[in-house]
């Protein structure tokens, strides 16, 4: 059953109510290991579901277009209070939409259309809204791309030297969507001093892991910092931009009116309640054992002959190149779908397949982690991903169906926030 309960969504529209619920007993028998996602608790659920739906609230704190705003004022200044404390930032921005949105206000504060933007390039683990060629950032911005290194996997920081001193670009983003290794803030930032380019550090993926101590922050060398708040950060969809005292005017025309009308405040409630949990010990140790988890399944998954992009990881995340296995991402990853392991087909480094069809696959530990699976638990989710493999390039879907029971059978054991099986 649902947590918090949902008796009247049941009763007005039972077909979206049955759905719901077979998501949320789908994401407790599964093993999910994307990296971008994870489990809200009931709190964060339940503030994410309140009447603050009803409220339109464009502006800002003390400066509202609309009247009505006696609550959602110091709700949504509870929310900048605790990602200023958590962060240690000195201005928080918690009104944008998403993750691409925020991103997009980063560009509005301090570009100019055609501006030439550096990042990550997608295929090497950064994210569209890096100036990639689809994405508004890559077509109304003049992009320049940084890579990974081929023996390293790692970004390679002389080429990020060379282009910014080459090209100039006025924005520099450090970050990305696959990126298994530590961000090295203080060498991003002192390239883009030399360029004078603004650097934007993006940690959607990190969040959690900064908020927690075991990734370095960026507080101190990035100019601007994004991120989500529903990745490591546990927290409901959202994103924050926080910057130094310096950039808060700029950050905050950009988000309203630059960019969104009315900020969504329930989800600025739920993203308050979620900060308060990440500023509790307890998270600390939740970041940690993520880390932890990962470092134990990228070693057993090596010792099971994987190829791990950068040879392993430094924080949640895992980047796995089949393309010794005989696989591509695609049938590997749909096929361990179907074993109750949930993750994405990704492209590697210097991927010689298609986008659709890429050589990858991405892991993260922190939907695992929040659910109570401790480093223990690792060989044995190296020891299934491998069996799967496996039986998928043989067409064995008897071996498929037998790692799905075996996972459901152990996830039983788990309690998941958000829903318990019927007793
Ligand atoms: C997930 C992600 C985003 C975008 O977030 P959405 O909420 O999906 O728009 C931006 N940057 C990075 C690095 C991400 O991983």
């Amino acid at each position: 059953m649902h947590e918090p309960a949902l008796p009247h969504l049941h009763d007005q529209d039972p077909e979206i109510a049955g759905m719901v619920e077979d998501e949320a007993r789908r994401q407790y028998e599964k093993l999910r290991l994307i990296a971008s996602e994870n489990y809200v608790s009931p709190a964060v659920l339940e503030a994410a579901g309140t009447v603050l739906t009803n409220k339109y609230s464009e502006g800002y704190a003390g400066k509202r277009y609309y009247e009505g705003q006696q609550l959602v004022d110091p709700i949504e200044t509870l929310a900048i209070d605790r990602a200023k404390a958590l962060f240690g930032v000195e201005h928080a921005n918690v009104q944008p939409y998403s993750g691409s949105p925020a991103n997009l206000a980063v560009y509005m504060a301090f570009l100019e259309p055609g501006d030439p933007v550096m990042g990550l390039s997608l295929p090497m683990g950064g994210h569209l809204t890096h100036g990639w060629s689809v994405s508004a950032t890559g077509k109304w911005f003049r992009p320049v791309r940084y890579d990974v290194r081929a023996d390293t996997g790692r970004v390679d920081m002389d080429q990020v030297r060379d282009l910014a001193l080459k090209e100039r670009p006025k924005l520099i983003w450090c970050g990305g969507t696959a990126i298994p290794r530590t961000i090295d803030f203080p060498a991003f930032a002192e390239i883009a001093r030399e360029a004078g380019a603004v650097l934007a550090a993006d940690i959607a993926h990190i969040a959690g892991l900064i908020a927690g101590g075991a990734h370095p922050s960026p507080v101190g060398h990035a100019d601007v910092i994004s991120t989500t708040t529903h990745k490591t950060l546990r927290g409901p969809r959202g994103a924050m931009v926080m910057s130094t005292a310096e950039h808060a005017k700029a950050v905050d025309k950009a988000v309203f009116p630059g960019l969104q009308g009315g900020p969504h405040n329930h989800t600025t409630a739920a993203i308050a309640v979620a900060l308060k949990e990440a500023s509790q010990p307890g998270f600390a140790t939740y970041a940690r054992q993520v880390v932890a988890n990962a470092k134990v399944l990228a070693a057993a998954l090596t010792d099971r002959g994987y190829d791990l992009v950068s040879g392993g990881t430094d924080n949640h995340l895992i980047l796995i190149d089949l393309t010794g296995k005989g696989i591509g991402g695609k049938p590997a990853a749909q096929a361990l779908d179907r074993a109750g392991i949930e993750l994405n087909y990704n492209a590697v480094p210097f991927d010689t397949r298609k986008p659709f069809d890429p050589s990858g696959l991405r892991v993260g530990t922190a939907a695992i982690t929040t659910r109570g699976l401790g480093e223990e638990h690792m060989p044995r989710v190296a020891a299934w991903m491998d069996e799967v493999v496996q039986a998928a390039s043989k067409q064995d879907e008897s071996a498929v169906e037998r790692v799905a029971g075996q996972v459901r059978e152990l996830l039983a054991s788990y309690p998941m926030p958000g829903w318990t099986p019927a007793p």
